[in-house]
């Protein structure tokens, strides 16, 4: 039986133009040998599989060739070139930094850079990830590197090219890798299929493509594996299921139920995908990423990006066109929620099929919350309006009222003093002086147009009553008719729909002196309210009880003061500043002897 080698060493490039994917860097490097203008180091970085060390071997080996084609490729036939090709080539060393990473790994490295080659130009050391080297090995390769003779030369390869120093990144020419794409890798698979004589769909070969997502070392890993399990024969089935693909048939009947709403049939499908041996998060996975694939084909600007078997471009271009963009932006949310919370879900099948459950009915919710937010934008306009339209002109009227109400001699005044009813509570509630009510209307009249504020109304009152001669005749403040004239104000507050009526249904209210009553609020929100209606509160209850003498004040409930900062015990650190304060050489005297405080 003939010997087994793995594809990816049996057909490992041997020439430049044989680098698959890479032409950026093959052709500089190419062009670099054909002129002679050689760094002395490289960088190759870029992800795993790609060709990094591929390329540096071809680098070693070409410029050592000892005749060079014109394209600047090795002969591959002489001395050199076939030494190389049986890696018996004494020129060409090669360090794997991962398990070689200490300073003296390095020091004997440089020791050896010492020596000039027995035969041929160049010695060529390759260090594979470069970036493992520990920070001392690295330093001590600094020196080598920026002057090493003239026979040498570095390649640096690495995977991750942000842990390499800025002293190694600024010696070196740097290379950065591409992915394979998919297209390359489908076409480099073809080719070594049919050299091996092995049947291969080109769906299969696709797959295989998608699944080692730009690493060619991966896809020949798989090719091998398939053609030896399958003795021959590559197609798109049992390439699904030796890579354990779910096949894209599943999601599309997946979404078909999703989009009628048909939750048992979306069941039965996971159960039955279940029961293939799919565990719960790569359906969630592959689904989420089928989403993906349906809304990138909604858009011809981006159906470039579409990694999918070409024979299903079509159909899922097709699809994507019954789907809402909303949907499925929406479902992605939804999986990629529910595939970040799979590992801590005690219950895995459940987890899964909760999120087939909010996908179902995602349509009906999607259409329900538009409703609501068309319904929730025409709610609040008319909210706004009722405030404004309420609030404006109760202070308006106020301010035009109340010194006309307040500069009434005392003859007008008295005729406000009555009794009031039910419905004159009413009528006054609004609209102080507008109301039709007789004697309110009256004292309107009287007002003169000299007073500007109420702020000394009372001192004005008082003046007033002083030139009349007149003996108060206020009657006089009783809790019984205060809470009454309070809760008819509250009564008023209610019907306007102002929302202060609640904080005065709350206040504590207190006889204070003879013409003074205090409201007591139970926290700021609450003193805040009282504060705005108080004007009209003290007016209201004035025409109510009967007393023009009367005030209002206001306080905050104690129970929600601040707490008195200056109470609490000091600190050391406190106590030492305020010692400083009283006496200032007590600080010198600590800086003097260079004293640590003990805080
Ligand atoms: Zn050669």
């Amino acid at each position: 039986m003939e010997k087994f080698i793995v594809s990816a060493r049996k057909y490992r490039p041997q020439t430049f133009d044989t680098v698959v994917g890479q032409e950026h860097i093959t052709t500089t490097l190419r062009n670099a040998i054909k002129t002679g203008h050689l760094a002395h180091a490289f960088l190759f970085c870029g992800p795993r599989g790609v060709g990094k060390t591929t390329c540096a071997r071809i680098f070693a080996k070409t410029i050592n060739c000892q005749n060079q084609t014109s394209e600047g490729e090795a002969c591959d036939s002489c001395a050199s070139c076939t030494s190389f090709n049986e890696g018996t080539s004494m020129n060409i060393h090669e360090l794997d930094a991962a398990s070689n990473n200490s300073v003296d790994d390095i020091r004997a490295l440089v020791e050896q850079v010492r020596f000039a080659p027995q035969a041929g130009k160049y010695k060529v050391y390759i260090i594979d990830e470069v970036h493992m080297l520990s920070s001392a090995a690295f330093n001590a390769f600094l020196k080598t590197l920026e002057e090493p003779p003239s026979y040498a030369k570095f390649i640096l390869a690495t995977t991750e090219k942000h842990k390499i120093l800025p002293t190694i990144l600024s010696r070196c020419q740097i290379f950065d890798f591409k992915r394979i794409t998919l297209q390359d890798t489908v076409n480099h698979l073809a080719g070594i299929a049919s050299k091996e004589g092995v049947n291969a769909e080109e769906t299969g070969l696709q797959l295989i493509a998608q699944k080692s997502e730009g690493c060619m070392r991966d896809a020949l890993s798989i090719l091998d594996k398939i053609v030896s399990f399958t003795s021959g024969e590559l197609t798109y089935n049992n390439t699904l299921d030796h890579l354990n693909i779910l096949d894209a048939d599943y999601y599309f009947k997946l979404m078909d139920c999703m989009l009628d709403q048909d939750l048992a049939g979306a069941l039965l499908l996971f159960d039955d995908i279940n029961k293939k041996g799919f565990e719960g998060d790569s359906v969630l996975n592959g689904f989420a990423e089928f989403g993906r694939n349906l809304l990138i084909c909604k858009d011809s600007r981006v159906a470039s990006l579409l990694e999918v078997v070409e024979s299903f471009r079509k159909r899922y271009t097709d699809y994507a066109q019954k789907v809402d963009t909303g949907y499925l932006v929406s479902m992605l949310n939804v999986l990629n929620e529910s595939e970040a919370a799979f590992r801590s879900a005690r219950n895995k099948r459940l987890h899964v099929e909760l999120a087939l459950v909010k996908l179902c009915y995602l349509k009906q919710a999607l259409h329900l919350s538009a409703d609501a937010a068309a319904l929730g934008k025409k709610k609040v306009t008319d909210n706004a309006r009722v405030v404004a339209f309420k609030a404006i002109p109760a202070i308006v009227l106020e301010k035009k009222g109340t010194p006309a109400a307040t500069n009434t001699s005392i003859e007008s005044a008295k005729l406000v003093i009555e009794e009031p009813t039910a419905e004159r509570v009413e009528a006054l509630a609004p609209k102080v002086v507008e109301a039709p009510a007789p004697p309110v209307a009256q004292v309107g009249a009287a007002a003169p147009k000299s007073f500007k504020g109420k702020m000394n109304l009372d001192a004005i009152r008082n003046q007033a009553a002083a030139k009349a001669g007149v003996v108060n005749t206020d009657h006089p403040l009783t809790m019984e008719k205060l809470t009454e004239g309070w809760a008819a104000f509250i009564k008023v507050l209610k019907h306007e729909k102002n929302p202060a009526w609640n904080p005065f249904e709350m206040a504590q209210i207190i006889i204070k002196e003879e013409h003074v009553f205090e409201a007591v609020a139970n926290d700021n929100i609450a003193y805040r309210f009282l504060e705005a209606e108080r004007a009209k509160a003290t007016e209201f209850l004035k025409t109510f009880i009967g007393n023009r003498q009367l005030q209002m004040l206001l306080t905050l409930s104690e129970t929600t003061e601040a707490p008195d900062l200056s109470a609490l015990p000091l600190s050391s650190r406190e106590q030492f500043n305020k010692l400083v304060e009283q006496y200032p050489l007590v600080k010198e005297l600590r800086d003097r002897l260079r004293l640590e405080l003990d805080y």
